[in-house]
């Protein structure tokens, strides 16, 4: 079997268009133009990219994008301080921190000053007991931007067996809850999971996100499954000369491949999905501020 290749990219761009004819409604029908206030501390070279990327994406779509730049070595109380400022700008209807922010500051504490109603990462403790118990709300980005991609490969996935490698509060967790939500029968593993290989066998969905380059072989894939590598490891790439790197997934894509019915590469698979989920998230929250039904 050769596994159809998930195209991230593709379903990003058309998600980004729907995104763009919800701003144009919300512009022309309430006059509310959506804006999305993301802050960066310090000179980190990926966060830079990520940031760049969000922004302009933010405008392509015709919403508001406030950039935010601190230095480094800001102090915390600083940070908290423009939070406060974004939480009460009207003209904001997200907020987004880029992580990691430096050691001397406390990434918990600044979650916790974003306003619930603007955390369009859906990292407070309120949104993510909203996705918990299913009320209308933010949605984490990369789960997200996963459960797109399965619904539009699966259509229904009811009694599916989804096992997901890896339980972070970013991605594992709130994946969890997503695939719960639509009826699957879930299981979740981590560092300490035993025959990590012969639990993956026995599912119809994987989703791995784990950080750690080709981990999931091949042969762990169940026949027909759907494979969705939410991995980004950079690794050497000796094939493109000296000191080059390229990407790779959590999941020995070739091998995969060779079982699976269907597979997102890296990258192009998860990694664009989870900006377009931000705009996205964007449209819920500053349709919930202004007491409108965010899109389904
Ligand atoms: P974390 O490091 O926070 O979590 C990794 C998880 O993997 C942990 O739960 C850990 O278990 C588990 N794990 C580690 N080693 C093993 C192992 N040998 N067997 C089974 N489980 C293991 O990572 P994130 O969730 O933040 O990210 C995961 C990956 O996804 C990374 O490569 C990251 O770059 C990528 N990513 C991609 C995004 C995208 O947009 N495509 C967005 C976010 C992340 P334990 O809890 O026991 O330690």
């Amino acid at each position: 079997m050769t596994a159809k290749i998930i195209d991230g990219k593709a379903f990003a761009e058309k998600l980004r268009g729907s995104i763009a004819g919800h701003v144009e409604r919300m512009k022309t029908e309430h006059g509310i133009t959506p804006g999305l206030a993301v802050v960066i501390v310090g000179e980190d070279p990926a966060s830079q990219v990520y940031v760049t990327n969000k922004a302009r994406q933010t405008a392509e779509v015709g919403m508001n994008s406030f950039k935010h730049e601190l230095p480094a070595n800001v102090p915390e109380a600083e940070l908290l301080a423009l939070v406060r400022e974004l939480n009460a700008d009207p003209a904001v209807h997200g907020i987004l921190v880029q992580m990691p922010v430096p050691a001397h500051i406390d990434a918990n504490k600044v979650i916790e000053a974003i306003d619930p109603a603007k955390d369009v990462d859906c990292f407070t403790p309120a949104n993510v007991g909203k996705v918990q118990i299913g009320l209308p709300g933010p949605v984490s980005c990369t789960p997200l931007g996963c459960l797109m991609l399965l619904r539009d490969e699966l259509g229904s996935l009811a009694g599916k067996n989804a096992v997901i490698i890896g339980r972070s509060n970013l991605v594992g967790k709130p994946m969890m809850q997503l695939l719960l939500r639509d009826n699957c029968t879930v299981t979740i593993a981590h560092s300490r999971t035993q025959n990590l290989a012969d639990v993956v066998r026995q599912a119809d969905i994987v989703v791995a996100a784990v950080g750690r380059p080709q981990m999931v072989k091949g042969d762990w894939i169940k026949p027909g499954a759907v494979v969705i590598d939410v991995g980004i490891n950079r690794v050497p790439a000796p094939e493109k000369g000296d000191g080059k790197t390229r990407l790779v997934g959590d999941v020995d894509y070739a091998g995969a491949a060779e079982h699976a019915a269907a597979i997102t590469p890296v990258p192009g698979g998860v990694g664009p999905m989870t900006i377009a989920c931000l705009l996205a998230n964007t449209i819920t929250t500053a349709s919930l501020i202004n007491d409108l039904l965010p899109p389904s």
